[in-house]
């Protein structure tokens, strides 16, 4: 017999997460942690077994879009794959929209939807991606107080009835720009009295949704993000055809292959203003925060699929007379991994909490601030944090991480799209900068370290208090002297900082309680270990060399 190597597998998938578990005895009172981790513990179970063969089995379907129907009529039907079908069907029963909503566990509602987002998203290949769009457009609609559009959907958006659920898309990417929305070219005319759109949307990734919130500049509106105006619509007509909208094509994507990202043509598609003729950016804020913030969420979940199917790959491989998790270098390389999802974790879940606690009216004004602060930080640095893990996941594979039937490739092409929708790196370092701004400085921040660590006693991690520490008095000095383009270009290595900071001081938090309370040195191992990769990334750059190594013409 030749030698066949058992595959990967994976356990049900919250029981065998020590830190998403630690985490959640930490922050939940024992009540409310006993009430829901029998919904904890099924989703686990579905997202470690039948979901993830489903996703196995499931790997070639994709999207297809049919354009015409055999009569010549135009019908641009999007169908997705039996799995996405699933996905939609656990998602709206298990409620991992409504429970945000529903609010049963007050200010820790958040906390709750999430964890059941973290479990739920690895194994449905991003289904997660029409759920934050839905998730944000209810929360935006809600904070526009638009009462009728409010009525409308918001229902619809939080039901727990597959029959009854609706996903929204978020259309602002157009040709012309996506970081820079102000360019958007969609116009809106009135006609007979209601609002009508026209123009192209280049990226629509929730193409087979019920309804969609989108940006269009009103017929003489000044060019530039202010003269944008945010717009309900609805994607079919009462007749079940497309509401005035084509479907030009699906994007052929490196990855998210499931996620029918499509090209439409509005083309006096009927819409509502969802408040008021102006500031369409601003008052679609709301909702790229909650996408950025499941889009943290899903940064961690496939950070801790691809090392939960390493780590027991690691120990069934054999090489050099052992298994690869006896080999000291295998085990160094996952360990500096393990600790970088755990810093992501810590601060995707910090951020959660703010969420819950502003949604719940329970949020001070420094919360406030921190929650305007962290969110983009946490979505630029897992974004990155888990497109390197992922790399390197594939890698402790050997060859079979390159091949596409074990399912591995797939996670490392699905993450790569997390540093890009949602707001680049790039953009959200800038978006930093001006959350900073309006925060008023880094003083809330400062403060929050100093609260995250007043419990640290442990002698190393009193030594990796004082390393956060000067990692932020460092970032506090170079943004006091960097203006004009030396501060932007700075941004994204002043932004990372920010965020490994904070991943660090979460990480001595959780390590000195897990110590105290669950007598478990993992968490503070991870704090080590953290800290030992470096928190500041600051370094003085001249901007002349950083021009002739970016242009070859210089
Ligand atoms: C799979 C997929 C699905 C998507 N789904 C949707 C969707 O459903 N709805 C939607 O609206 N959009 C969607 N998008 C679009 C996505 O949000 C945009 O691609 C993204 O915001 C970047 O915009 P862009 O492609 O126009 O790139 P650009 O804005 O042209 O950016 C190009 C590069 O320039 C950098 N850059 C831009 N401005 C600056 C600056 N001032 N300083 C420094 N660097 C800068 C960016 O970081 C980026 O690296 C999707 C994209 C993908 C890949």
């Amino acid at each position: 017999m030749p030698f066949i190597q058992p595959p990967p597998e994976l356990g049900n998938q919250y029981t065998a997460d020590r830190a998403l578990r630690s985490y959640l005895a930490r922050v939940l009172h024992a009540d409310m942690l006993a009430e829901i981790e029998p919904g904890l513990i099924a989703m686990g179970e579905l997202a470690g077994g039948e979901l993830y063969r489903f996703q196995l089995a499931d790997r070639k379907n994709e999207p297809v879009l049919t354009q015409w129907d055999a009569w010549g009529n135009r019908v641009d039907r999007v169908e997705v794959s039996p799995l996405w079908r699933e996905a939609e069907r656990i998602a709206a029963e298990q409620g991992l929209v409504a429970t945000a909503y529903e609010r049963r566990h007050g200010l820790y509602s958040r906390v709750h939807q999430f964890a059941l987002a973290y479990l739920f998203t690895p194994s449905t290949d991003l289904y997660s991606c029409p759920l934050a769009m839905t998730d944000g457009a209810a929360r935006a609609l809600i904070a526009a107080g638009n009462q009728a559009l409010i009525e409308r959907a918001v229902p619809h958006l939080t039901s727990r009835d597959p029959r009854e659920f609706w996903t929204s898309g978020q259309w602002m990417t157009e040709a012309s720009g996506g970081s820079d929305v102000g360019l958007t070219e969609t116009v809106a005319r009135q006609e007979n009295g209601r609002w009508r759109l026209y123009g192209r949307k280049w990226f629509t990734s929730a193409s087979t949704s019920q309804m969609a919130l989108t940006l269009a500049r009103p017929d003489g509106n000044p060019a530039g993000g202010k003269g944008l105006a945010l717009f309900y619509l609805e994607t079919r007509d009462a007749q079940g055809r497309p509401n005035h909208i084509l479907v030009n094509r699906l994007k052929d994507k490196l990855g998210t292959r499931k996620v029918p990202t499509a090209e439409l043509i509005l083309d006096g598609t009927p819409a509502e203003l969802v408040a008021g003729t102006g500031d369409g950016v601003k008052n679609i804020a709301p909702m790229l925060n909650v996408t950025r913030t499941w889009n943290s969420v899903a940064a961690c979940a496939f950070a801790r699929r691809g090392l939960a199917l390493a780590r027991d790959f690691s120990g069934k491989r054999v090489a050099f007379g052992a298994p690869l998790a006896e080999k000291p270098l295998h085990a160094d390389t996952l360990a500096g991994l393990e600790a970088e999802f755990l810093g992501g974790l810590h601060l995707t879940f910090f951020v959660v909490e703010l969420m819950g606690r502003e949604e719940a009216g329970k949020a001070s004004a420094e919360q406030k601030s921190l929650l305007r602060l962290l969110t983009p930080v946490a979505k630029l640095l897992t974004g990155r944090q888990v497109v390197h893990i992922l790399s390197e996941v594939i890698e402790s594979f050997g060859g079979a991480g390159y091949v596409e039937d074990t399912g591995l490739p797939l996670l490392l092409r699905d993450a790569q799209v997390l540093p890009i929708w949602e707001g680049t790196t790039n953009v959200l370092s800038l978006e930093t900068l001006r959350a900073l701004e309006a925060v008023g400085g880094l003083a809330v921040l400062k403060r929050e370290i100093g609260i995250l660590l007043r419990e640290v006693r442990e002698p190393d991690m009193v030594k990796i208090s004082a390393q956060v520490e000067r990692a932020v008095e460092q970032a506090e000095a170079w943004l006091a002297k960097a203006s004009g383009d030396a501060l932007e270009a700075g941004a994204r290595r002043f932004a990372m900082t920010l965020g490994r900071a904070v991943e660090l001081a979460l990480l001595a938090q959780h390590g000195q309680w897990s110590l105290e309370e669950e007598k478990d040195r993992r968490a503070l191992a991870a704090a080590r270990r953290f800290a030992a990769h470096g928190v500041s990334l600051l370094a003085e750059m001249d901007a002349a060399d950083s021009r002739r190594l970016a242009r070859e013409d210089q």
